[in-house]
C-alpha cells in the first residue's frame, strides 16, 4: 500500500497497484479464469507450463502463453519450478467461489424451529440480495439480516445453511468489535446509539462502520457477548451450549428489552440475561468491553418491574 492510502483514500489512489479497472479487464477472460482455476485445483504448486496448459486444455501453445503472460506478475508469479499464485490471483478465485459475481440464487424461505423472542410465533429465514434474514411471521419483528455470500448456500441443507449463518453472524460481529472490517480488512469503528428506533427496532444499538469501505453492521448490545467467558459459563451451568445455540433464539441478542443504559458519558450499559431462576448482569463500556458481571437469583419478570428498560 502506498502512503496515499488512508481513511479518505480513493480506490484509485494506490500508486504501486494495478488500477482496479485494469485489474478487472485482465481477468475478464474465460481462458485466464480457467488458468487461475487450474492453479487452484492443482494438487501441488508451482505448476509447470505444460501441466497448466494440459489442465486448461488449450492446444495452441502461443495463445495459451499469451494469456498466461497477461496474468503474470500481478495475479500469477513465474518461478524456476513453474507458476504459482500471487495473493491477487487467489482473491479472484475466492471471489468467484463465493459466488457474488455470477450467482443469483433463489432460496425458498426456511421455517425455523425457534420461536419469535417477542411473541412466540414461528420464525422464518429468507434470502435476498446476498443477505439472510430472520423474521417473525406474526409480529414481523426482525431477528437480524446479515450478509451471507451465495457460495455459502452450496452443498448445504437448510439446517446446515442456518448453522453456517449463525456462526457467520457471531464471527462478523466479533471481528467488527475487534476493529476489523470483514469486507475489506479496514478499520472498523464501534459506536453505541441510543433512541434511534429505525433499525432492527432497537432503541439501544451497536453500530459498526468501516472507515475504508463504509460497510456497516448493526446489532443489539447482547450479540457481542456470545463469546464472553462468563456468559458462556453461565449458560453451561444451566445446560445450554452457547456455541451452537442460534443467536435468534436469544432475546438478549436480538432486542434491547434486556438492556439498560446506566450512563451515556462515559457509556455504561447493562445487559441482563435471564435463565431459569437466575440472571446474569453484564456491564459493558462504549467499546463493548465487559466491565463487570454479576449473578443474581430471581426471574426476569422481577427485574423488569424493578428496573424498567430505558
Ligand atoms: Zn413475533
Ligand atoms: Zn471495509
Amino acid at each position: 500500500m502506498s502512503e496515499t492510502s488512508g481513511p479518505n483514500a480513493s480506490i484509485n489512489d494506490c500508486e504501486d497497484c494495478l488500477a482496479p479497472a485494469e485489474a478487472f479487464s485482465v481477468v475478464a477472460n474465460e481462458t485466464r479464469l480457467a488458468i487461475l482455476e487450474a492453479l487452484w485445483q492443482a494438487p501441488e504448486r508451482p505448476v509447470s507450463f505444460s501441466d497448466l496448459r494440459r489442465e486448461v486444455d488449450m492446444r495452441d501453445s502461443a495463445q495459451f502463453n499469451y494469456h498466461l503472460q497477461q496474468l503474470t506478475d500481478h495475479f500469477v508469479v513465474q518461478t524456476d519450478a513453474g507458476y504459482d499464485f500471487r495473493q491477487a490471483g487467489k482473491n479472484v478465485v475466492q471471489a468467484v467461489l463465493a459466488g457474488s459475481f455470477n450467482q443469483r440464487p433463489h432460496v425458498d424461505p426456511i421455517d425455523l424451529d425457534e420461536e419469535c423472542t417477542a411473541c412466540g410465533a414461528t420464525l422464518r429465514a429468507s434470502y435476498r440480495d446476498e443477505t439472510l434474514g430472520v423474521e417473525c411471521l406474526d409480529c414481523g419483528k426482525s431477528h437480524g439480516r446479515y450478509p451471507f455470500p451465495p457460495g455459502g448456500l452450496n452443498d448445504r441443507t437448510d439446517d446446515e445453511v442456518m448453522e453456517a449463518f449463525n456462526q457467520r453472524v457471531r464471527h462478523l460481529h466479533c471481528l467488527a468489535a475487534d476493529g476489523v472490517c470483514h469486507e475489506c480488512n479496514g478499520k472498523m469503528d464501534t459506536t453505541i446509539t441510543h433512541d434511534a428506533e429505525d433499525l432492527l427496532e432497537l432503541q439501544v444499538r451497536v453500530d459498526h462502520r468501516c472507515q475504508q469501505c463504509h460497510h456497516q453492521l448493526y446489532s443489539a448490545v447482547g450479540l457481542s457477548l456470545l463469546d464472553e467467558s462468563e456468559v458462556v459459563t453461565f449458560h453451561r451451568d444451566h445446560g445450554v451450549d452457547l456455541c451452537t445455540k442460534p443467536y435468534w433464539a436469544l432475546g438478549w441478542c436480538v432486542s434491547d428489552e434486556f438492556t439498560t443504559v446506566l450512563s451515556e458519558d462515559p457509556w455504561k450499559i447493562q445487559v441482563t440475561i435471564p435463565l431459569d431462576d437466575e440472571r446474569l448482569r453484564v456491564t459493558l463500556d462504549g467499546d463493548l468491553a465487559v466491565l463487570d458481571t454479576e449473578r443474581v437469583a430471581g426471574t426476569a419478570a422481577a427485574d423488569a418491574t424493578a428496573e424498567p428498560s430505558t
